[in-house]
């Protein structure tokens, strides 16, 4: 499901355009489903030297073990963001799934934010459909299309922000912009890769996974031989 049109026509849209970079991998060891290891935070390094974008990026060293909580419904702001976000998780890879969760919940409990996700697969198809107008990255050059990444948007009064009518068009944009810049380090800290920290252009409400590392160029081999719509069978 992509973006309403309104969204995509106002400010936003530069920021929701999506370029594939040979951006600095993080790596995180995946650890199994039934696995009950304690959450434990993640090592850090600052690598400034290493990256070619001169702002330091955080390189993920050590496994980020994301016990699988629940989705709370009271994080989404509503009945109806809470199912659609629930909907969106069902459709992403499972490795991906306790993360996202864990960063809806804890958007929730350290900023007061509420969070509903408004893209998470999107099939090869519905990539090409975008190509080109909100995004540069083409069917299966997008982590969309693995499972592997979202587009999250805050919630308030039980509007998502960046469409709520009663605001004009420049204060949603920058709440919602606000509220994303807050929540960009809270996924980082999880291990997550934020688009708000690409360099040519910020797509804030985008968090992707890199699964040990692995980007979308080292599993697109992987995806066609399991069939495009066998995403979830992906092994890292
Ligand atoms: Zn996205």
């Amino acid at each position: 499901m992509s973006l309403p049109r309104a969204v995509n026509r106002s400010g936003l849209s530069h920021n929701q355009k999506l370029r594939v970079y040979d951006r600095q991998v993080k790596t995180i060891a995946i650890t199994s489903q039934t696995e009950k290891k304690p959450a434990t935070q993640p090592k850090v390094n600052q690598e400034a030297s290493k990256n070619k974008e001169n702002t330091p990026v955080a390189k993920v060293e050590s496994s980020v073990a994301v016990k699988a909580d629940k989705l709370l419904p009271e994080a989404c702001g509503g009945e109806k963001h809470y199912k659609r976000a629930l909907a969106r998780i069902e459709e992403l890879h499972p490795v991906y799934q306790p993360y996202v969760i864990k960063l809806i919940n804890t958007g929730y409990q350290k900023l007061g934010i509420c969070w509903t996700i408004t893209d998470g697969y999107r099939s090869p198809e519905a990539q090409g459909a975008l190509s080109g107008g909100v995004t540069n990255a083409g069917p299966l050059q997008s982590y969309h299309q693995y499972g592997l990444a979202i587009d999250i948007w805050s919630v308030r009064d039980g509007e998502i922000v960046a469409y709520n009518p009663s605001l004009n068009k420049n204060a949603r944009e920058k709440l919602a912009n606000e509220d994303h810049r807050k929540l960009g380090p809270i996924g980082e800290q999880l291990g997550l890769e934020w688009g708000g920290h690409w360099t040519s252009f910020q797509d804030y409400p985008h968090f992707e996974i890199h699964p040990n590392g692995k980007k979308w160029r080292d599993l697109k081999p992987q995806l066609i031989k399991l069939g495009i719509t066998n995403y979830k069978k992906i092994t890292f």
